[in-house]
């Protein structure tokens, strides 16, 4: 059996992992059109701002190395430019040389990701401006700041990879403004919840300037004039779009493949496309919302990497079913961490779900043991039932704990009035004999 696999990083790289362990005859063949595979997009934000020093940290796989461990053929800088399915064969493009060749497959994979969201605004090729998602792109973004030791930064967008970013450069020292059109960050969270972000950056020097709409740039005085509608334009020495995701598609779209949402390609829960033989993970995938049952784009690495190993299980003859996305994610803003699962309650309204929630704000741990640090935490769930919606937590310790507990919970079934009766592990520079957990199944009770 032959597989080929389009896109060599998160869904890419595990499925040919898994691929190998299945079957160790298999030919497998990987076209990553950046010059790097298996690298942590996730990392690429603490890499601009130092945190993370070595390159190599970023890169932990090279070809040589993945081959060396799992035998797969991993081509970087070969960008796969069709897909033939009444062949069964892509067109490919040596990006380096030029040339040009047919590659044929019994199965294929598309793992292509999502690019940063590039609105049809003047000024959105000029030097200065900037997106994020390729190893490349981080040097290119790095190595302007080098050269340019730049004062000052806009970012326009307000989700995951801008927030990382503003936190970044402003610990290098930029002014940073965050800018875009809905008036709040982090659109997971509701405005109350997300009302503590902003605090939070701005208690550290960013400026938010939240409700105005971005209309292009233009290069004035060594720098970039951000253009607003109906307001006077923002400057700034460098610019990053990072205004969002779109799934990465053409080639799908081109090949005839159905596409849903945000162009995204559908699959089922076998992550088989709508052609014979095309599977497709990841980000460019459009799935189904594991709470409200409706169709999603959810573009996250932990996704990615289990629908990975769900093609690859399938293609070697196995019965692995994606089971949805709950959207559970989490991020550092300074020194506060922020994570979201399921829906919030804006969300689950907008989903016609008659939707309640309990606000808590208990302590960390114990409060008679120092160092406790407040959070606060939403739980919403329906009504009528009780049904565990989703979950936002902000504070800073026990964030990232609580909501996987709460992530767990509502893929278990659980409602909200069954909180109160889980057996958390309990001591006082950890927790609470009243866990905050169980607090909100008390009170949603
Ligand atoms: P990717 O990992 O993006 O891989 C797709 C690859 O396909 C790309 O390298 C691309 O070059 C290649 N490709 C596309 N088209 C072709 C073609 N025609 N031919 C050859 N190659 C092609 N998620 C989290 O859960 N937590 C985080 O903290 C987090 N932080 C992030 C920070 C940044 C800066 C970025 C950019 C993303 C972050 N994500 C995070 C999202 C996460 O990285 C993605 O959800 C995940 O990588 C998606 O996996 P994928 O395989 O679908 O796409």
């Amino acid at each position: 059996m032959k597989v080929v696999i389009v896109g060599g990083v998160a869904g890419g790289a595990t499925a040919a992992a898994r691929l190998r362990r299945l079957d160790e005859q298999a030919e497998i063949v990987v076209f990553e059109r950046s010059g790097h595979i298996s690298y942590a997009n996730c990392g690429l934000p603490y890499y601009i701002g130092g945190v993370i020093e070595d390159q190599a940290d970023l890169t932990l796989q090279t070809p040589e190395s993945f081959f060396a461990r799992f035998r797969v053929d991993m081509r970087v800088r070969h960008e796969v430019t069709a897909i033939h399915p009444e062949r069964k064969a892509v067109s490919v493009k040596a990006l380096e040389t030029g040339e040009t060749f047919e590659e044929s497959y019994d199965k294929l994979i598309l793992s292509p990701g999502a690019r940063p969201t590039q609105p049809r605004l003047p000024g959105v090729g000029l030097g200065k401006v900037f997106t994020l998602r390729t190893v490349e792109d981080t040097f290119r973004i790095k190595d302007y700041i080098s050269a340019h030791r730049p004062r000052s930064a806009v970012l326009a967008g307000g989700g995951f990879i801008s927030l990382e970013l503003a936190e970044n450069l402003r610990e290098l020292g930029l002014e940073v403004t965050i800018v875009q059109r809905p008036r709040q960050l982090m659109n997971p969270f509701d405005p109350d919840m997300a009302a503590f972000i902003h605090n939070e950056v701005r208690r550290h020097g960013i400026k938010l300037t939240l409700g105005r709409t971005v209309e292009g740039f233009e290069e004035r005085g060594g720098g970039v004039d951000i253009l607003l509608k109906d307001e006077r334009p923002l400057h700034a020495d460098m610019v990053v779009l990072a205004i969002g995701v779109t799934p990465d598609t053409a080639l799908a779209r081109d090949a005839g493949l159905k596409l849903g949402l945000k162009g995204s390609i559908v699959v089922n829960d076998r992550m088989e496309t709508s052609v014979p033989d095309i599977y497709a993970v990841g980000d460019a995938v459009q799935v189904k919302h594991y709470v409200t049952g409706g169709d999603a784009v959810i573009s996250l690495a932990g996704p990615a990497n289990k629908q990975g190993r769900i093609a690859a299980d399938n293609i070697c003859g196995g019965d692995s079913r994606y089971q949805g996305s709950e959207g559970s994610s989490v991020i550092k803003v300074f020194g506060m961490t922020a994570a979201a699962t399921g829906v919030n309650e804006t969300a689950a309204k907008q989903a016609g779900l008659d939707a309640d929630a309990v606000v808590l704000s208990p302590m960390s741990h114990a409060g008679y043991y120092p160092g406790g640090k407040l959070m606060t935490m939403k739980v919403v769930f329906e009504k009528e039932t009780y049904r565990l919606l989703g979950a936002q937590i902000v504070g800073s310790e026990g964030v990232d704990k609580r909501i996987d507990v709460l992530a767990t919970a509502i893929r278990a079934g659980l409602n909200a009035t069954e909180l109160k009766d889980l057996d958390l592990a309990y001591a006082p520079p950890y927790s609470s004999a009243k866990d905050p957990v169980n607090m909100a199944g008390f009170m949603a009770d």
